[in-house]
């Protein structure tokens, strides 16, 4: 592989050392690669080619480049509303790849690539920091189904078998996922932040996330709270796109919210099938905290988590202001969405009323979510993974049979295209299970 395609840089290194941990991914006994996303490589500047021969670099086996500084990240977070400390505790950032320049990103674009999977951390917390191939493979459909649907998310670059089982409540074949985002800064980073470090810790780690994801408010006056405002926008505007397909997260913990406004972490999440505002997928989920009707009320919880983590950078005031704006921007997002999801080509003042009234129609009569709404206009994506379909895929890539899960993939990067195959719901939807995989 010719390391000329690697253009790393290391920014995150540059926060107070309380922030991470060196620390080299553990080699891999066998690598093989299973998938790899040739476009994606192509938008990162990377030579498609020569390195989808190269599992050694995606399994942890070999570093990309000689210099390559690969950290874990530190952050904690809300779970299920408990705070706990966590960090990476089986991912390894290998560095930030700055992209070619282009007119929209002069300077390039920078882009974390971070494997999950590839061993034992500083913060594995007793955990194995290893990751089966079934989740990984979930974590690229859903991921690349979200990017084609236009939904902003981190995306997956590779998975190879790394050749070690790994030992679940049954033996299964480990694997990496080569992971790519616009930066792994979470609510949790921030979290971790307020309740461990100083003031100066919080204030860098603003200051590198401003620098960053949202530049142009670097030199801006209240740039904290404009900041906080701008991430509430982002939020709102994500979970308005996820409620509009019918997506949910699952586990819509503070550390699984990344400031960017990509989703990330795709543990127990789903599309739903038929359409139930209570449908909850996720097995440890057992009060519905994160059912499809709750996450625009979570977003705004976990955001209130982050203003808290930002005082004293943020004044009270300014974070009750920035979380009223975000309820008006979710509601604008939603309701603008659905005015096209139904075709109704003039606002009217009733018009959310009318949504409702239909969205309560389809839940009486179990329609599905996603086919009702593409019988209507062309707007509608045709192609989701259904839970039934990517079952089907993993099941047979546990076998070694790969080619399902092309077909699905290949299907999924045309959610507008008609296709019966992918766009039949299941016999019967009731009582899906997601499981956290880990
Ligand atoms: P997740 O459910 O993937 O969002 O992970 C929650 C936390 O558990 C994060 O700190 C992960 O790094 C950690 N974690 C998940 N699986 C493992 C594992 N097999 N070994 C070590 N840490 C893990
Ligand atoms: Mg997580």
């Amino acid at each position: 592989m010719s390391n000329k395609s690697w253009n790393m840089e290391y920014s995150y290194t540059q926060l107070p050392e309380f922030y991470y941990r060196h620390q080299y991914p553990e080699p891999a006994p066998a690598p093989k690669m299973v998938i790899f996303n040739q476009l994606l490589a192509a938008e990162l500047g990377l030579n498609a080619d020569a390195m989808q021969d190269n599992a050694e670099v995606f399994a942890g086996s070999r570093l990309p480049v000689p210099n390559c500084t690969p950290i874990s990240q530190a952050y904690a977070g809300y779970q299920f509303g408990h705070f706990t400390m966590l960090g990476d505790g089986r991912a390894v950032l290998l560095g930030e790849q700055r992209t070619p320049p282009s007119s929209e990103a002069p300077r390039g674009r920078l882009f974390d690539i971070q494997l999950k999977g590839s061993g034992p951390t500083a913060f594995s917390r007793g955990g194995d920091g290893y990751a089966a191939l079934g989740p990984m493979l979930r974590e690229y459909i859903i991921s690349e189904a979200l990017h084609a649907l236009g939904i902003p998310t981190t995306r997956s670059l590779a998975v190879v078998l790394t050749g070690r089982d790994v030992i679940r409540e049954r033996i299964l074949p480990g694997a990496v996922l080569t992971r790519v985002a616009s930066s792994h800064i979470r609510v949790g980073t921030f979290n971790y932040a307020a309740a461990f470090g100083t003031f100066d810790d919080v204030r860098a780690l603003a200051d590198y996330t401003i620098r960053r994801h949202f530049p142009d408010l670097e030199h801006a006056d209240e740039k904290y709270a404009k900041f906080f405002r701008a991430v509430c926008e982002r939020q709102a505007s994500l979970i308005a796109k996820w409620q509009l397909t019918g997506f949910i997260h699952g586990v819509m913990n503070t550390d699984n919210m990344a400031v960017s406004g990509e989703t990330i972490d795709f543990g127990p999440c789903a599309f739903m099938d038929a359409y139930d505002p209570s449908t909850v997928f996720s097995s440890i989920d057992t009060q519905g905290r994160y059912a499809y009707k709750n996450q625009p009320a979570i977003g705004a919880w976990n955001l209130s988590r982050l203003a808290e983590s930002l005082t004293p950078l943020i004044s009270m005031a300014q974070a009750k202001e920035a979380i009223t704006h975000y309820w008006a921007c979710f509601d604008e997002h939603w309701l603008a969405g659905m005015r096209i999801k139904l075709n109704m080509t003039r606002k009217g003042a009733d018009d959310k009323i009318i949504i409702e009234e239909y969205l309560n129609e389809m839940r009486e009569n179990g329609k599905d979510f996603t086919n009702t709404f593409r019988a209507i206009n062309k707007s509608n994506p045709a192609v989701i993974p259904r839970n039934h379909r990517v079952e089907e895929t993993l099941t047979a890539a546990n076998e070694g049979n790969y080619s399902v899960m092309f077909d699905l993939l290949d299907a999924l990067r045309k959610p507008y295209e008609e296709n019966t195959y992918y766009s039949q719901p299941p016999e019967c939807g009731c009582g899906y299970r997601t499981f956290c995989g880990t």
